[in-house]
């Protein structure tokens, strides 16, 4: 299959030429006729699938072929993104797919003057890409009007009510025209994510590219089990053993990532942390270092990270197992995308097991467990496995203690837990969800 066959005009053609996208990725294959046909959508598509040339390329034919020239302070064409990182990420692949394209495209994001984004508006803009806070302001203070709407993209829906983003997306929901299209993009689906889809799509077509909550096959996962107070030494003897490059790390909490990017610019590692309670220019500044290699090591916690983007990332650590098991998911989606294989290391300690079981149940699989020598846990991390249990074992005679002679014992084995659950499908059928009650709205 190729771009040319699904019906794509020729600016589009050429943009994706010129970005090198040969064939269409799964997500696209579906997603792009369905966006033409007007439909409006319901996509479970893991990060790194592609998906967001899925919703942009046909949008933006869409409004290259049909609607009105864009009127004063209007969008006809909104995309909410959860954060502010993955907002300006996908505005530039907008602005990249768009570029022979008559169209204008702009991204507003909080944390930053409004000002400027209210003159932007002025004329209006084709593509409007947006966190939903900031929406919400510019539309109160009658910089934006949504009535030239013509279609609404929720991206990584599930992030935004993660994010606490309900009640604004009630808000925006009351603000939309009633005729649009909706495209309602997730990783995962829970049932509080049905439940927003099924207020706001009409009649949507289903896709899922990947078997739901399971992470991409082409990222090699394991766990080294840790006692919580080594994992800063473990983590650097680790880097080092592994020549590590360009390495992606997760904390559970803003002084997590401080404390460790200190230790590590203190060992003079060339270190930097994103997280929530920094200004978006240093966010964006340590992320744009990050990704052209000035930058080796990235620590981040979930909400600064979510969605970025980066070439080639080779490897994902985390070095706190997140909260919620979703996010793991998120988080070594990192590595492995567009089809590259990419590796993700978990260091867990025994007050995370609870953590690793439910993120084991989440992915239906076991995670293979590799002891490092010499930083083998006094407190050991219980067996789990991927039906949520947490192993409990008959308590084993007391270990020798760890003084010297640390050679003898099994170090450096791979010391499995479990079988990795077999690979399901990768690719389910486009079909109709019957489920959704799509309530009083209109049909278009
Ligand atoms: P996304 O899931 O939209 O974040 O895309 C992940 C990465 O895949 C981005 O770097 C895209 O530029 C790239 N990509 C998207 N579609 C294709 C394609 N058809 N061929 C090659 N690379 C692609």
């Amino acid at each position: 299959m190729t771009f040319a066959t699904l019906g794509l005009i020729e600016p589009l053609l050429r943009a994706l030429e010129t970005l090198g996208y040969q064939t269409p990725t799964p997500v696209q294959a579906q997603a792009i006729p369905a966006v033409l046909a007007g439909r409006d959508l319901m996509a479970a598509a893991q990060t790194g699938t592609g998906k967001t040339a899925g919703f942009a390329v046909p949008l933006l034919q869409l409004l290259t072929m049909e609607g009105p020239k864009v009127a004063a302070n209007s969008a006809r064409a909104l995309i909410l993104c959860p954060t502010r990182e993955l907002a300006e990420q996908v505005h530039a692949s907008v602005a990249e797919y768009a570029q022979n394209l008559p169209l204008t495209t702009y991204a507003v994001y909080g944390g930053v003057s409004i000002n400027p984004q209210m003159m932007k508006l002025r004329k209006g803009v084709d593509i409007l890409v947006a966190t939903p806070g900031r929406l919400i302001d510019l539309f109160r203070q009658n910089a934006l009007k949504l009535n030239q709407l013509q279609t609404l993209v929720l991206d990584e829906a599930d992030r935004m009510l993660d994010l606490g983003f309900s009640e604004e997306l009630a808000n925006i929901y009351r603000m939309l025209p009633k005729k649009r299209q909706t495209l309602l993009f997730s990783a995962t689906f829970s049932d509080e994510i049905r439940t927003l889809a099924g207020q706001m799509l009409n009649d949507p077509l289903s896709i899922e590219v990947s078997p739901r909550n399971v992470a991409a096959n082409t990222v090699k996962q394991w766990v080294v089990p840790v006692d919580k107070k080594r994992k800063p030494e473990l983590f650097v003897h680790l880097m080092r053993k592994g020549r590590w490059k360009q390495v992606l790390v997760f904390a559970k909490t803003r002084n997590g990532v401080d404390a460790l990017v200190d230790k590590l610019q203190g060992l003079g590692i060339n270190a930097d942390g994103i997280h929530g309670d920094k200004p978006q220019a240093t966010r964006q500044r340590a992320l744009d270092r990050f990704k052209s290699s000035e930058v080796q090591i990235l620590v981040a916690t979930d909400v600064a990270a979510r969605g970025l983007d980066i070439e080639d990332l080779p490897l994902v650590v985390n070095f706190d197992l997140p909260i919620v098991a979703e996010d793991y998911i998120h988080r070594i989606g990192r590595t492995g995308r567009a089809g590259n294989t990419g590796e993700a290391i978990s260091l867990v300690c025994a007050d995370e097991v609870n953590m690793l079981s439910a993120i084991e149940m989440l992915t239906r699989q076991t995670l293979t467990r590799k002891m490092e020598p010499d930083f083998e846990p006094e407190h050991r991390v219980p067996d789990t496995d991927a039906s949520g249990q947490v192993v409990k074992k008959p308590k084993k005679p007391k270990k020798p203690k760890a003084s010297g002679g640390g050679g003898k014992r099994n170090l450096g084995k791979w010391v499995d837990s479990g079988d990795v659950a077999p690979a399901e499908p990768s690719i389910k059928p486009v079909r109709k969800v019957p489920v959704f009650n799509t309530g009083p709205r209109k049909k278009k």
